[in-house]
């Protein structure tokens, strides 16, 4: 019999942001005990090296000390010892991310990841995790919410919890204080709504809402949902974005002006992003959770984990958020193919297309999409924007080919069915020997054009083939994201200084200079802090407005202070590129829309 490995965790001072957390192994290695603590956590691929958060660190054996080797990073070796062997730390939480750890007075979340080490040797051994309440009377009235199963602890209570093995251990991020509680079932299995923070969201509305959209995604893979529960632990903040998925919980950060408010009928545009973003992270509760690329199983915690696939994990799933949305009917059509051309947008205003790949994307996703710079624009594509575009372009093909018979929908499922259920990784070249399978066609060439080369996506022709009118036209302005008509008709062309750049007082701080721009070829660099276009400075309505009466040709001289030093440049400004997507529904295609985007409503 496997003995268990026993957790605890307490968050002891709070208001120092410390955990302190103890693992007991009952059977330590007889040559000495290794423990170790994750360098990333699994659906954030950039290496974190969380064991930089431990304060102290210390072993005991039968109540006395036993010593502890550090060995690299992030391991430890305790002294050989016979009998039960604890180590205790306490570990500094203050990265309040849906990746990381956080503690103060107000409420409690981590990632098992950041906070419970790996007994090495133990892995596939259970874990008990008993959490604590912190004490004094202010955390009184404190519940924890998290999926992992209960032992002993109450609904939503402290106590005792347990996970089949250290992988499900680190799974199951828990968030304890004050919160907001709604529940709901989908296709019979419950899920709970949890918010931290202030907001004034209409709970009703939400349960609602998320119940449709689960329902939606449990139907597409087909019934019963693979988890018994689900748990969303949304923190709301003034400001803030991100999801991270587990196997039956996803935590999101949102703003809360992203939560609908009570009485507001519309899906406004804020809330539509909070619903692609549940959308998005539920979608992985199957794709990347339970369908994973051969090089996750089992993930090696120690070290980057190199695929080329994170496009289809991470570009498939941003696909289908988006899209269940209009499917199930939460947003419009028109919303859809705004959204989509918004995308398609962003694609087109990233010069870095043209340099790498989406398979390099992915496998360097380690080094560069999680570590962005001033030149990632001019570098690289997000295998998050291209890999969702090879996805629709997969998905339009294959309807295109098969006369709406077959779609990337069946390769999903044929996915699930093949490596989801049976939790067989998928390896390098899976995806596409099941596409072509499924398909019952020969994609290889595609996927070499879509996947591997920095060959332009044939979106225009595709999304005409299933009765959608793309065109391009120049932005409007920085704030332009795309995705709706021209509001002026004159756009012949705004001229263009090529970088991106940041409101600073009544300066422009210039975020990013981009590939062969007018800023560019003047010398005007990444940092640089512009005082003065012509010799008037950008103010509050910035350089949109300094270069709003300017033509495509024309010349100006920047001032800019560069660390501390005042440069000027003569700048040749550029013409807006028709970098700008618009789509829309047109006359013919009907059924192939239909199949795609699922029939209108109301
Ligand atoms: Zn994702």
């Amino acid at each position: 019999m496997t003995l268990p490995i026993r957790y605890t965790i307490i968050p002891a001072r709070p208001e120092a942001h410390l955990y302190r957390v103890t693992c007991t192994v009952e059977d330590p290695d007889p040559s000495g005990q290794r423990f170790a603590l994750p360098a990333w956590v699994p659906g954030s691929y950039m290496i974190r090296d969380f064991a930089r958060h431990v304060v102290s660190i210390r072993a005991e054996s039968r109540g006395r000390p036993v010593t502890l080797e550090k060995l690299d990073k992030h391991t430890w070796r305790a002294q050989a010892v016979a009998g039960p062997l604890s180590v205790s730390y306490e570990v500094y939480a203050w990265d309040l991310s849906v990746r990381g750890s956080h503690l103060d007075t107000g409420h409690g979340f981590f990632n098992g990841a950041c906070v419970f080490l790996r007994a090495l040797g133990h892995e596939s051994a259970p874990c008990e995790l008993e959490i604590l309440r912190p004490t004094g009377a202010r955390y009184r009235d404190w519940r924890v919410a998290t999926a992992m199963s209960r032992k002993g602890a109450g609904p939503f209570g402290f106590g005792r919890y347990v996970a089949a093995d250290y992988d499900e251990l680190i799974d199951h991020p828990v968030e304890m204080g004050e919160f907001t509680l709604a529940s709901f079932r989908a296709c019979g299995a419950a899920h709970d709504i949890v918010i931290t923070g202030r907001h004034r969201a209409d709970l009703a509305r939400l349960r609602r809402d998320l119940k449709r959209l689960c329902e939606a995604h449990i139907r597409f893979f087909g019934e019963p949902a693979p988890m018994k529960r689900f748990v969303f632990l949304i923190t709301a903040l003034g400001e803030g974005y991100g999801g991270l998925e587990h196997r039956a919980s996803t935590a999101l950060v949102c703003s809360r002006d992203d939560l609908p408010r009570e009485g507001e009928p519309e899906v406004s545009e804020r809330y539509r992003n909070f619903l692609g973003l549940a959308s998005h992270e539920y979608f992985h509760t199957w794709n990347v959770k339970r369908i994973k690329p051969a090089a996750f199983v089992p993930y090696d915690l120690d070290r980057e984990n190199y695929t080329t696939l994170l496009w289809a994990f991470e570009g498939i799933t941003s696909y289908y958020d988006d899209l269940a949305l209009v499917r199930c009917g939460l947003i419009e059509r028109k919303d859809y193919l705004e959204l989509l051309g918004r995308l398609i947008s962003s694609y087109l205003r990233t010069p870095g297309r043209a340099r790498q790949s989406v398979a390099e994307s992915s496998f360097d996703a380690w080094i560069k999409y999680y570590r962005q710079d001033e030149n990632s624009p001019n570098a690289g594509v997000s295998y998050y924007v291209k890999g969702s575009l090879a996805a629709l372009c997969l998905d339009l093909l294959i309807r295109d080919q098969t006369q709406g018979r077959k779609s990337l929908d069946d390769v999903m499922r044929a996915l699930w069915q093949r490596h989801g259920l049976t939790g067989v990784g998928v390896e390098e070249d899976g995806f596409e020997r099941l596409a072509d399978e499924v398909a019952g066609l020969r994609l290889r060439r595609y996927f070499d054009d879509w996947l591997r080369s920095t060959r332009e996506l044939p979106l225009k022709t595709l999304l005409a083939a299933h009765g959608v009118a793309m065109e391009l036209r120049p932005a409007e302005s920085a704030q332009d994201k795309g995705g709706a008509p021209a509001r002026t008709k004159a756009t012949a062309g705004l001229a263009m200084l090529g970088i991106r750049a940041r409101t600073q007082g009544d300066d422009a701080g210039v975020t990013h200079v981009l590939e062969g721009g007018a800023a560019q070829g003047a010398g005007v660099a990444a940092g640089d802090v512009i005082v003065a276009v012509d010799g008037l400075r950008p103010g509050q309505a910035g350089l949109d407005a300094a270069l709003a009466k300017r033509r495509p040709g024309e010349r100006v001289v920047i001032h800019a202070f560069r660390r501390d030093e005042l440069m000027t440049f003569d700048a040749q400004l550029g013409r807006a590129e028709a970098d700008t997507c618009v789509l829309a529904e047109s006359a013919g295609a009907k059924r192939l829309r239909e199949r795609w985007l699922g029939p209108r409503r109301g």
